[in-house]
This record gives structure tokens, C-alpha cells and sequence, in this order.
């Protein structure tokens, strides 16, 4: 248990009163009405993004001293990010906030329709570690760009970037408008206690479960963004070198703990031997000779995952890496030669920079091995042949994905993002985190000057005409 966690947590008791009185006062700052005004909400927006701006160089640090993450991935993978969905969202929300006409029908004329886009009131955000500064802070921007009240809660096992998201929500927002508490499990026990009008959850799939069991209880609405397996199949058409590349990068940045990275390799017999000498030359020459003395190699997030993924390594056929150091909390970027699909490797979600290789002759092995596993949140296809790309994309469901590359369809904020099945309910990304936290609320407005008497009873003889109404308007 880290300081924040033991802070926060050793004073349970406490915990569900204080958590009780931010979530009415959230209550009540949204009844006031205030958060309806748009330009409330972009000049909100707009302060977060200058704190932001402002306290880069520290979230840099933190992120560093959490899991040695570096300044470029931080900036490619974290405040950049979060800017960039900031400046685009600060530019449209007031489009997007305007109700939109609908064409009315004919069974209601006279009237026109539209829908008002409303928030959903007091929303509770929980994060995850592996990004933990963007997971945090993307849904905040959602959730206050659309009207609401936001109550974040940041993972206890990144305490640096943690306290940094704390004092930047501190600094920018009232605290009846959004409030960030910093805690475990017992904290985030007791805002999953609360009623709350929206939870958007980022986690594993066993947590997932736990929150959707809470929210259920009050009948709220969730965001579910989990994990699982995700495949990479490689051709025998593929272009091996880049498709090395292009995978060491996707695989390992982040330390290789990243829901959207590959899990596992599929890859035509013909061209495995290429192919692993293709990525022992790309790990090569991205993290040099000895991974453990690159600044660009992300450490494992705490000594639990370590052990978790050690385990994995044990008893596995090692084609590259292997090496760790538990001191460091150091696992080398690391390929797997053809494990069993009961081995521990294959069990779960790796999360970590191990890559397990499985190689097929024909597409019953592709099949068998994907449908060992439930839908994964990504899924990527290198191939030259189209027509292959094309059929593995429509057989199988995924959340997302990406040909000739991985997780590269995370960064365009005109695709929603989110898993489908076990990895995940909802989407968000751009206008999708705006859509996520907002109800949108359908309102037919009658006219009085004529009144069509059809459905009105008795409907003696008028049962044809009716069918004619439904049948052509
Ligand atoms: P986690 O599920 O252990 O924790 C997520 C959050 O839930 C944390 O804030 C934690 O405090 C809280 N939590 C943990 N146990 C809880 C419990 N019993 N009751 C209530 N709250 C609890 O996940 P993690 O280890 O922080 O993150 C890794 C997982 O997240 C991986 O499975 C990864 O695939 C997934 N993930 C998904 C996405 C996505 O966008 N789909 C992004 C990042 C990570």
C-alpha cells in the first residue's frame, strides 16, 4: 500500500461521510443550474487546459518517478493528448450543445421535433494507473464540457501523477463543481456506494464487474473501458520489417502495460524466423543492447504486476529478452516461442512487455485461437492483401483496431474508442466524450391549428387508416 492510499484509506470510517457530503454538495451545485451555461463551461474548459500547460514540467516528473515513464511518451501519450481533446472540444461545444431539429412525422401533425442535449448531473470518473494522467483527465474534460458535475477518482498506484491531477483540479475548479480524491480500493468502495447520475470506470474486467454490479443498484448509467487479449496476425504477405517495427513500438511503449497493445502474435509459419529476427533487430534499435539503461523503457508499475508477469516467464521458451530485476522492477522487452493456450502467458491480459508468438499453417488455427478468448478491446491485421485484412475485420468483433499497425487508432479523435463484450461498454474520444456524458433528450412540439382525429377513441372504422399512417409516414 503506497502513502496515498494509506492516508486516505486508514481513515475508513470517515471516508463514506466525506464522500456523502462532496456528492450532495455536487447535488447541489448542479440544481443551481450553473453548469447549464456554455460559456461556464468553456471558460472551465479553458483554465484546465492553461493548469495543464502550466504544470507540464511536473507531470513530466511525476510520471517519470511512477514508472520511469519518459518525457516524449508523456507528452505523446499524456498532455498531449489531453490538450489536443481540450483545444477540440473548447472549439466545438458550442455546436454541439445546441438542440438539433429533427424531421417531425406524420402521425404527429402537426409539430416539429429535436433533441436537447442535457447532462446527466453528478458524474463519478475512476481511473486506472497505465496512463494515469490522460485515463484521468480525457472523461473530465467530457463530463464538464457536457454540463456536469465530476467527481474524479485517480489511481492509488501512480501517487505522484495522482496528487499532480488532485492540485490541478484543486487549482482550476470549484469544488463543488468537480472534486478529485486520491485513495484505494475502500475509497473507491465508498463513491460506488453513492447514487450517482453517470460512473465512467477505466480498469480491468473484474473491476468492471464490480462497478456495473454497484451502478446497477441505482439503476446508473456506466462507461465501461476494461482490457483482454488482443490478437496481432501477421501474413505470410506482410511487410515483416516494418510490421516489427511498428509492433515493438505499439508493444512497448508504456513498458508494454497498455490496454490497446498487442497481446499475442499470430503469424504465418513461413515468415516467423524473419520475423523474430526482424523485432530482436527493432528492440535493438529502440532501446539499444541492455533495455534497462534506455530513458525511453518504462519500469513495471509496482512489485505485484512484477511477480505476475515474472510468473509468465518461468517455465516459457524465451526468443528475445527475458532478463528482469525485481529491485528495479525491470523486465526486458521479451518474445515468447509458441506457448500452450493453458500456459500462464495465454491465460489473461498480459499487460507488460512480454509478447507471446504463435504461429498457423491455415485460418482454422487463426479461429481456434481467437475464439479461445472473449472479445478483445483491440485486434490488428498486417497483411499486403487486402481481402484478408478485409475478412479477419468482419469475422471477428473487436473494440477497435488497426492494418499495417498497432494502437494507432487510439490518437484520431474522430473514432470513438472503446471495447465491446468483456472489454468494454461505451466509447468516448472527441465528440464521443462529449455524446458519453450527455442525454439527448427528444421533444416533439405539437401545433394547435389542426387536430387528426385518427388515434383518438372510439376507433371503430378507423383501423386501415391507421395502418396507412404507419405503413407510408
Ligand atoms: P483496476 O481495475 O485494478 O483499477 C482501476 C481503478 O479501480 C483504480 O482507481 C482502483 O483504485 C479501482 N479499484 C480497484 N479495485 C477495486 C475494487 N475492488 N472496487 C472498487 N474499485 C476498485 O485496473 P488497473 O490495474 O489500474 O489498470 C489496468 C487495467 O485497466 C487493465 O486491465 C487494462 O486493460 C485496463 N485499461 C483499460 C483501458 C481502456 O481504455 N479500455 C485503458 C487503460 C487500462
Amino acid at each position: 500500500m503506497n502513502a496515498a492510499d494509506t492516508h486516505a484509506d486508514t481513515q475508513t470510517p470517515s471516508i463514506q461521510t466525506k464522500v456523502s457530503a462532496i456528492r450532495s454538495q455536487h447535488a447541489t451545485f448542479f440544481a443551481s443550474q450553473k453548469t447549464k451555461d456554455i460559456a461556464f463551461r468553456k471558460q472551465s474548459l479553458r483554465s484546465l487546459k492553461r493548469e495543464v500547460e502550466k504544470r507540464e514540467a511536473d507531470i513530466f516528473e511525476a510520471l517519470k518517478a511512477d514508472f520511469n515513464k519518459s518525457v516524449f511518451e508523456t507528452v505523446l501519450s499524456e498532455t498531449g493528448l489531453v490538450l489536443s481533446e481540450l483545444s477540440y472540444i473548447i472549439n466545438n461545444l458550442r455546436h454541439w450543445s445546441r438542440s438539433k431539429r429533427v424531421s417531425p412525422t406524420m402521425l404527429n401533425f402537426p409539430s416539429s421535433a429535436a433533441l436537447y442535449p442535457e447532462p446527466y448531473g453528478c458524474t463519478l470518473i475512476i481511473a486506472p494507473w497505465n496512463y494515469p494522467f490522460q485515463l484521468a483527465m480525457l472523461p473530465l474534460i467530457g463530463a464538464v464540457a457536457a454540463g456536469n458535475t465530476a467527481m474524479v477518482k485517480p489511481s492509488e498506484l501512480t501517487p505522484n501523477t495522482s496528487r499532480i491531477i488532485v492540485e490541478i483540479i484543486e487549482a482550476v475548479f470549484d469544488s463543488n463543481h468537480v472534486t478529485a480524491i486520491e485513495g484505494g480500493i475502500p475509497t473507491s468502495q465508498a463513491l460506488l456506494e453513492q447514487r450517482w447520475d453517470y460512473i465512467f470506470f477505466t480498469g480491468s474486467v473484474q473491476v468492471g464487474k464490480i462497478v456495473a454490479k454497484a451502478a446497477a443498484e441505482h439503476l446508473t448509467p456506466t462507461t465501461l473501458e476494461l482490457g483482454g487479449k488482443n490478437p496481432c496476425i501477421i501474413d505470410d504477405t506482410a511487410a515483416i520489417k516494418l510490421a516489427a517495427k511498428r509492433i515493438v513500438w505499439g508493444k512497448f511503449l508504456n513498458g508494454g502495460q497498455t490496454c490497446v497493445a498487442p497481446d499475442y502474435i499470430l503469424i504465418h509459419k513461413n515468415v516467423k524466423d524473419r520475423f523474430v529476427d526482424a523485432m530482436k533487430n527493432e528492440v535493438q534499435k529502440a532501446y539499444g543492447n541492455d533495455p534497462k539503461s534506455s530513458p525511453d523503457f518504462p519500469r513495471i508499475v509496482n512489485e505485484k504486476n512484477f511477480n505476475r508477469l515474472t510468473a509468465m516467464l518461468e517455465k516459457a521458451s524465451i526468443l528475445i529478452g527475458g532478463e528482469h530485476d525485481k529491485e528495479t522492477l525491470y523486465i526486458a522487452p521479451t518474445l515468447i516461442d509458441e506457448p500452450a493456450l493453458d500456459s500462464e502467458v495465454m491465460k489473461d491480459e498480459i499487460f507488460g512487455p512480454i509478447l507471446p508468438i504463435l504461429s498457423f499453417e491455415d485460418r482454422s488455427q487463426i479461429e481456434k485461437v481467437i475464439t479461445t478468448y472473449d472479445k478483445p478491446l483491440s485486434f490488428y491485421v498486417f497483411s499486403k492483401r487486402r481481402l484478408f485484412a478485409e475478412q479477419m475485420i468482419r469475422r471477428y468483433s473487436f473494440g477497435g483496431g488497426a492494418v499495417n499497425d498497432t494502437i494507432v487508432q487510439f490518437a484520431n479523435h474522430r473514432l470513438p474508442f472503446g471495447g465491446v463484450g468483456n472489454s468494454g461498454i461505451g466509447a468516448y474520444h472527441g465528440k464521443a466524450t462529449f455524446d458519453t456524458f450527455t442525454h439527448q433528450k427528444p421533444v416533439v412540439k405539437r401545433g394547435n391549428w389542426i387536430d387528426v382525429p385518427v388515434r383518438y377513441a372510439p376507433y371503430k372504422g378507423k383501423l386501415n387508416i391507421l395502418k396507412l399512417f404507419l405503413k407510408y409516414f
